[in-house]
């Protein structure tokens, strides 16, 4: 167990006393996660898994997969993809210890597996038995103008099931081991981008089935947390019927203040500045004290949530997840968690103790 040393680390002993929502990290790589433990966090909040598919041993098979036409041909890709992939999770899960870590299955805009060289296109087509204008075809059919709204999420996971399927399974498998060598992890597998309970069940029961399959396979059963990312307006106003579905909601703030606010999160630093000197631009997008933005949305979700499930856990992973005033406002909503870049876990703690002093609970 690192320990936080000298005047911080006694500092932050006094802000541990007086802070009872917990304070993760967003955490993809074991020396993040080292990092972050570092700095005192108390788990991984999200485990964002794309970049682990653009590594070196791995893009080629990424790929093939999402441009074969057959089944079998993507199961074969993804096999070969799977040990590496439960390897990456063993390895922070024993770096972790018995510490909560949530993996979140995959979500990227899909675009950005696509191959763009004609060399790798050529051995792509012959690995595939494709012709080579066929496979532009498909690359061209797979092409969004609109990425972040498009293949995106838990929507790669009805289009591919099989990929939540092997993630699922180095998630149980990777957890397994751990579990043979003492460490007791509850994984917590979170399906990201929903918008309602029925595309969400599509894809939680294709996870749910071979999780079985892995624990008949193994013969044994470990405990497991199932739950999802709030980060579609409609997600947070049907999170009655998603709470009665899931172990836990995890805000993903980066996507709901794009899609409340209708701006990119990737451009909006072209226009946000002037709007931001002409004053005609909020300044905080939870709009905590008019209750118009995001902090609506996440108040609504978290009341419906917990009506149709009473033991939701609830936590945040966006950015705004290591924002003073945003903790400070989430501990009153009556979040369990907050989840944040690892060199801002020690601002969020001391900002959730601060509220845990100044500001009684909301709920
Ligand atoms: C979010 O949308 O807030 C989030 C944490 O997910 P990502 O940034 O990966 O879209
Ligand atoms: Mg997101």
């Amino acid at each position: 167990n690192p320990k936080l040393e000298g005047d911080f680390g006694e500092f932050m002993g006094w802000v541990d006393k007086y802070r009872d929502m917990k304070v993760r990290t967003n955490a993809d790589t074991p020396n993040d996660a080292k990092q972050a433990l570092e700095f005192g966090a108390e788990g991984i909040g999200l485990c964002r898994t794309e970049h682990m598919f653009f590594k070196a041993d791995r893009i080629f098979q990424v790929r093939k997969m999402i441009l074969a036409h057959n089944k079998e041909t993507r199961k074969e890709a993804l096999d070969k993809i799977l040990p590496m992939q439960e390897d990456d999770f063993y390895k922070i899960y024993s770096l972790m210890g018995e510490r909560p870590v949530t993996v979140r299955l995959l979500d990227p805009p899909l675009h950005e597996f696509l191959p763009r060289g004609q060399e790798e296109i050529r051995t792509l087509a012959e690995d595939l038995n494709m012709e080579i204008a066929q496979v532009k075809k498909r690359i061209l059919d797979l092409e969004e103008v609109n990425p972040m709204l498009g293949f995106r999420g838990l929507r790669l996971g009805v289009r591919y099931p099989e990929i939540s399927r092997m993630q699922a399974r180095a998630i149980i498998q990777a957890a397994l081991h751990c579990h043979e060598d003492g460490i007791k992890v509850i994984p917590e597998i979170m399906i990201p981008l929903s918008s309602d309970a029925k595309e969400l069940s599509y894809v939680k029961e294709e996870v749910k089935d071979e999780i079985e399959k892995v624990f008949e396979e193994k013969g044994k059963k470990i405990d497991y947390l199932l739950g999802t990312m709030i980060e579609i307006p409609r997600a947070a106003i049907t999170a009655d019927e998603i709470g009665e579905i899931t172990d836990f909601f995890s805000f993903g703030t980066n996507d709901l203040t794009q899609m409340t606010f209708g701006l990119s999160r990737d451009d909006a630093g072209k226009f946000l500045d002037l709007y931001l000197d002409k004053d005609i631009f909020a300044k905080d997008p939870f709009q905590v004290l008019d209750q118009k933005g995001v902090g609506f949305l996440v108040e609504t979700a978290v009341e419906k949530g917990k009506k149709a499930n009473p033991n939701l856990h609830l936590g945040i992973c966006g950015e705004h997840g290591g924002e003073p005033t945003t903790v400070k406002y989430l501990y009153g909503v009556g979040l369990d968690y907050v989840s944040c870049s690892p060199f801002r876990v020690p601002i969020a703690k001391l900002a959730a103790a601060q509220a845990a002093i100044e500001n009684p609970r909301k709920k």
